[in-house]
């Protein structure tokens, strides 16, 4: 329907709805790739701010806003506006006035498929004036898709903070207002439209293979060493590759153990230390890589796929690959790799994880096939049941610890956010590994019930799928969660880049002071006395987070 053919604030204003509702029954099939639509901000994103203009006249599209937008119509992306308009609450312009310039902007940038706007102001307290998520769900609902399968395209902190807590993901264009605590939280930054644009495109296109492998390929060697989180983000790269293949064997490390037995697609798993991965190494012993060379070469396989992060060397496992017989080896490296590499595949700084590695899947010739949604996803047999005694679905869990301190909550701020969250109405349940037990037991003594040492991996996956929310730093539970598609309040210590590590694809609020000095050190343990990242975390944002989030104290959701 044609915007000049209906009265968009009235239909599409978020008060009303129900004619989004009724749109959901027509979401498109997934296919494998990651969005479906972007939507865009309005003013300062697409068209020059005026403060609350109500006229037409003094519409001037940002340099490139045309041309850019163009290039993702022409690659059946579906466009929205997501605008908040509190001048209409603040009687600054009438809605006739408001429809006027929205036409305005159609003539200059061409046509919208959607136009979502929040009449409100802040004092209203409604779902959908940004960051709110509520003009980010009605736009996903109205164009046919899942906020997950959108990107939104913002220059404010309150645009990414509304694309973020309902799953999409968000572009920062950052203007001459935007402040540098919002720059410095937001996942991804673009200089401006056309950037924005070609990255949103160039990511979309990265994860599809240009061609498909050469030959068939019987068994796939796919290798993630280091911890539970690395395996788990992994996980729809691996799938994708277990999709092309007929047998994938996992080479992963005794930290990662636990999480590649929650993997999709795996049908073995060999464990093994890799010195050149573990950030505490033991010494590398010449008979131990000899026998794990051997035993890879046994595995047969026609491909090794290495995933790594993004400061992780490749190299020396390509060449015990090398030595082990394999020769059609791919990985990421900036290194130069000679002969180690057949495909040499290279990523831009920023890509989240799970997409980095799906688009080294890509580059090996694999892709998710359709309906497998670029989403992490666990095997279900493997998640026992919930152990009885937690209590009812709808809980709020807290998970402080971290294997690396530096990413861990402070107890005596997850003491207090235990305490404001009981306060809330919330049922709040404490988790840690069995060396947390201590800090578990101090923590959940605010108000919450102490799990510290009660599950492993699998078992604290149990707990997590029937949470209402998850409060944890950038560590394995945070993937947990995403893989449940629970929301999560992420305590993000900068150490490594939040659009790599934040949570993928799943509702989520980050808190903690993203320009804290420890930003991108990779410290394992913080440089910095105080910890000052996460300790000036208010238990009082924890509550609005889940507030944001949708998730109520009393155990609703
Ligand atoms: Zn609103």
């Amino acid at each position: 329907m044609r915007q000049d053919q209906e009265d968009p604030y009235q239909r599409r204003s978020a008060q009303v709805y129900a004619a989004a509702d009724r749109a959901a029954g027509s979401v498109a099939s997934p296919r494998a790739v990651l969005y479906d639509a972007v939507l865009l901000d309005r003013d300062g994103t697409l068209i020059e701010d005026v403060p609350y203009n109500g006229d037409p006249e003094k519409v001037r599209p940002v340099p490139g806003a045309r041309a850019a937008l163009d290039r993702l119509r022409a690659a059946g992306l579906r466009l929205a506006v997501v605008t908040n308009q509190s001048g209409l609450a603040r009687g600054y312009f009438t809605g006739e006035q408001m429809r006027a310039v929205h036409a305005r902007v159609e003539e200059l940038l061409g046509r919208f498929d959607a136009w979502l706007v929040c009449p409100h102001d802040d004092a209203d307290g409604c779902d959908c004036r940004k960051p709110a998520p509520g003009l980010v769900y009605a736009a996903a609902r109205e164009l046919g898709t899942t906020p997950s399968r959108c990107v939104l395209v913002g220059d404010i902190g309150r645009d990414v903070g509304a694309a973020m807590a309902a799953g999409a993901a968000g572009v920062l264009v950052p203007t001459p207002v935007t402040r540098p605590e919002e720059v410095a939280a937001a996942g991804w930054v673009a200089t401006d439209l056309p950037a924005a644009v070609a990255e949103i495109l160039r990511r979309q296109q990265a994860v599809q293979p240009s061609t498909p492998p050469t030959e068939p390929v019987r068994t796939a060697l796919v290798v993630r060493s280091d911890s539970a989180g690395d395996v788990l983000v992994t996980g729809p790269a691996i799938r994708a590759v277990a999709a092309g293949a007929e047998r994938v064997v996992l080479l992963c490390g005794p930290r990662g153990r636990a999480a590649a037995n929650l993997l999709p697609g795996v049908d073995e798993i060999i464990e093994h230390p890799l010195p050149w991965i573990d950030p505490a190494p033991g010494p590398v012993d010449p008979e131990a890589m000899r026998s794990l060379s051997a035993r890879l070469g046994a595995v047969g396989a026609d491909q090794a796929v290495v995933f790594t992060s993004f400061h992780q060397s490749a190299l020396p496992l390509a060449l015990l690959l090398r030595m082990a017989g394999i020769n059609r080896i791919a990985a990421i490296s900036d290194d130069y790799p000679g002969s180690l590499l057949d495909i040499r595949h290279r990523v831009p700084v920023g890509v989240p994880e799970p997409e980095r590695a799906l688009s080294l899947a890509a580059a090996a010739g694999h892709r998710l096939p359709d309906g497998d949604e670029p989403v992490l996803r666990l095997r279900r047999d493997a998640v026992p049941p919930r152990p009885a005694d937690v209590g009812d679905p709808g809980y709020v869990v807290l998970h402080p610890g971290s294997a690396a301190s530096s990413r861990a909550c402070p107890p005596e701020v997850a003491t207090r956010i235990v305490g404001a969250l009981a306060d809330a109405g919330h049922r709040v349940l404490v988790t840690g590994g069995p060396d947390e037990r201590a800090v578990t037991a101090r923590v959940a003594a605010a108000g919450g019930t102490d799990l510290g040492g009660r599950t492993d991996l699998a078992g604290l996956a149990a707990i997590v799928a029937d949470a209402s929310a998850v409060v944890v730093g950038n560590t394995g539970p945070a993937h947990l969660a995403a893989a449940a598609g629970v929301p999560v309040v992420s305590l993000f210590a900068p150490t490594v880049p939040f659009g790599q590590w934040g949570p993928y694809r799943v509702p989520t609020v980050r808190l903690g002071d993203a320009a804290a000095p420890c930003r991108d050190t990779r410290a394992a343990s913080c440089p910095v006395p105080g910890h000052p990242c996460l300790s000036g975390v208010d238990p009082g944002d924890v509550v609005d987070a889940l507030r944001t989030l949708a998730v109520s104290g009393g155990g609703g959701r």
